[in-house]
């Protein structure tokens, strides 16, 4: 089979490698798309710390396919359409027994710590398929949407920290695919209002076009008269930080009304992720600050379901679409944050 495998900083390469076949309660899925990830260009990059050098790991997390053959005692059957719920742990330890396995002491996922779906085929162990992993998605949904459900899981976890209730007013930072999902489950929670910041031009159209009540450029004193025009007078019920940028940080925290919920969900990088942020803010507001990552098997079920009963149009964010043999193209059009999803077809 044709696969991406990571060699080294800065080289994915296509090889040919042998087609895996499933053991016992093993299941081998023929993968119909892979979405590229902000996560995949820091594996291409060299910068992801689950890649040493030379690892040989194909990467790859948002993927939906088929099962095209199973082990024997598989609780998967032949045929079945699969999204792939890429987050699985130990199975054992306290948060896994929680549900929670996003926060397992050795957490696992497909494309991170194991092979993924930048491959035609994807060989799935007995552990993972046996943890409830692989969700079944009917006939006649693009698979391309469905690989979509795991980035919504992340920001239904985020948005789902935030309490988001009917007539609330909220603030997102960053208008990439994460953060038109955050608009648009505000939305469906039942925000009155979502003010967005995102410095481009386009993605501030996008957001709009999702469900933005307003979209400015980064000027603080902007976002404070968009609130008060949204009636926020005492600031935002909810802030949601989904761009990895420390002074937005330091801004929701001011923006958040008294009782405020604040989600970081962006990741800083590690050489910047020391911010100073006025503790009294969260004192005096009583504000709820919250950080999420990753998602669980629920998170992914719940994404899932919005992207086929089709209350989320998921699909409209797949700006391009490539074979397997085009993927140096299609992660250099990943890179040029000139689309905001970009599917691998194998
Ligand atoms: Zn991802
Ligand atoms: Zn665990």
């Amino acid at each position: 089979m044709k696969a991406l495998v990571y060699r080294g900083r800065g080289s994915l390469v296509l090889e040919e490698q042998p087609q895996p076949h499933p053991g016992k309660g093993e299941a081998l899925l023929r993968v119909d798309a892979c979405s590229i990830c902000g996560t995949d260009l820091r594996i291409a990059a060299g910068d992801h710390r689950s890649y040493a050098d030379g690892s040989g790991r194909i990467p790859g997390h948002e993927i939906a396919g088929t099962v095209v053959e199973v082990g024997d005692g598989a609780s998967a059957g032949i045929g079945d359409r699969v999204f792939v719920a890429p987050n699985y742990g130990c199975g054992r330890c306290r948060a896994c027994r929680r549900g929670q396995v996003n926060l397992c002491d050795k957490p696992r996922a497909i494309g991170i710590t194991e092979d993924g779906g930048f491959a035609e085929y994807l060989l799935l162990q007995r552990d993972f398929v046996d943890q409830g992993n692989l969700l079944c998605f009917g006939d006649g949904v693009d698979p391309g949407a469905v690989a979509l459900a795991e980035p919504l899981a992340c920001a239904l976890r985020g948005s789902r920290a935030c309490h988001i209730g009917e007539g609330d007013v909220v603030v997102v930072y960053g208008a990439g695919p994460i953060g038109l999902f955050h608009i648009a489950l505000a939305r469906l929670a039942g925000a009155r209002a979502v003010v967005v910041c995102e410095p481009n031009v386009d993605r501030r159209q996008r957001a709009l076009a999702w469900g933005a009540t307003s979209a400015h450029d980064a000027s603080f004193d902007e976002l404070q008269a968009a609130l008060e025009g949204a009636g926020a007078t005492r600031g935002a019920d909810v802030v949601v930080v989904a761009a990895p940028v420390p002074i937005a940080q330091r801004q929701a925290l001011e923006l958040a009304g008294p009782g405020g919920r604040v989600n970081f969900f962006a990741g800083l990088p590690r050489e910047r992720s020391r911010v100073e942020l006025d503790s009294n803010l969260i004192h005096y507001k009583e504000l709820v600050v919250t950080g999420t990552t990753a998602s669980t098997n629920e998170e992914c079920h719940a994404a899932l379901d919005l992207i086929v009963d089709g209350r989320l149009d998921a699909g409209s964010l797949i700006d391009a679409r490539f074979d397997l043999a085009s993927a140096q193209d299609a992660f250099g059009l990943a890179a040029s944050g000139r689309a905001l999803k970009v599917v691998i077809e194998p």
